[in-house]
């Protein structure tokens, strides 16, 4: 079994523990330590790494992962397509819990992240990175979008194709003006760990998809109580399968080799570092 692969899903135990003979690779990156080991295995023909977000004990918060580390860990792996699931507030009513959407766009409400690896810190080795301004008008993959829309239509689960993801600090919920504020910017869904995910790896020079899972209404979307921990997670867990049905589909559907220009995001830039 290889510990490396193409094809990278940011995701725990409920997605790989399905498969068989699954390699445990750990990975040092010069931005210190990954959410976790990577877990390699193969679906349909592909090798494929998974990186639980939070760790396997769920012990890191949103705002306490190494976003960076991870990234760097993926690319290290040999990793160029990254599918990222993660849990999020709907800020519309019609998309309640259950609700699959790709997002087209994000809106990046976070406050105190490394956002970039070009910051002019010098590496362990001894290069130091320039100073870089990426084009992340469009951040998100399209590759990777199209298979992940096809896949979960291919399950029977119409995803919403397109709209917004506000990725705010948390780890709390929005207040009730918060969510209103945001849904009425026009905004779709609301989550915590959509960036900086998806600039670092347009970083990186990875495709990069998000498939976010409405787990409930957000605060100014629905008259209740407001959203709760224990919610979300019963919401997730009644859909973790059949994200995994999709997201193993969607690996299957991913490109062998990449046309949709991801890879060249960092073409003709003098980087001062060498990537993984
Ligand atoms: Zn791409």
């Amino acid at each position: 079994m290889s510990s490396q692969a193409a094809i990278g899903v940011i995701g725990g135990s409920g997605f790989y523990s399905f498969l068989d003979d699954v390699t445990e690779v750990t990975v040092d990156t010069p931005y210190g330590e990954p959410s976790d080991s990577l877990f390699v295995g193969e679906l349909g023909g592909r090798q494929v790494a998974f990186l639980p977000r939070h760790g396997r004990q769920h012990h890191l918060p949103p705002h306490r992962i190494n976003y960076r580390a991870n990234l760097w860990a993926l690319r290290s792996a040999g990793v160029r397509q990254v599918l990222a699931p993660c849990a999020v507030g709907g800020l519309r009513p019609e998309y309640g819990p259950g609700t699959l959407l790709v997002p087209d766009q994000l809106v990046d409400r976070t406050k105190a992240r490394a956002q970039t690896y070009f910051d002019g810190e010098t590496l362990p080795d001894g290069s130091r990175p320039q100073v870089v301004h990426l084009t992340f008008a469009d951040p998100y993959c399209p590759g990777g979008r199209a298979a992940a829309l096809a896949a979960a239509h291919g399950q029977g689960w119409e995803a919403v194709d397109g709209g917004t993801l506000c990725v705010v600090e948390g780890p709390r919920f929005s207040t009730r003006a918060e969510s209103r504020w945001h849904a009425a910017q026009g905004w779709s869904v609301v989550g915590m760990t959509g960036h900086p995910e998806a600039v670092l790896a347009r970083e990186l020079g990875l495709c990069y998809s998000s498939l976010t899972l409405v787990t409930d209404l957000d605060a100014g979307a629905e008259a209740g109580a407001g959203v709760s921990h224990a919610e979300v997670m019963r919401v997730f867990g009644e859909n973790v399968g059949r994200l995994r049905d999709v997201l193993f589909d969607a690996v299957v559907r991913l490109p062998d080799v990449r046309e949709c220009g991801c890879a060249d995001s960092l073409a003709g830039l003098e980087l001062g570092i060498t990537l993984p």
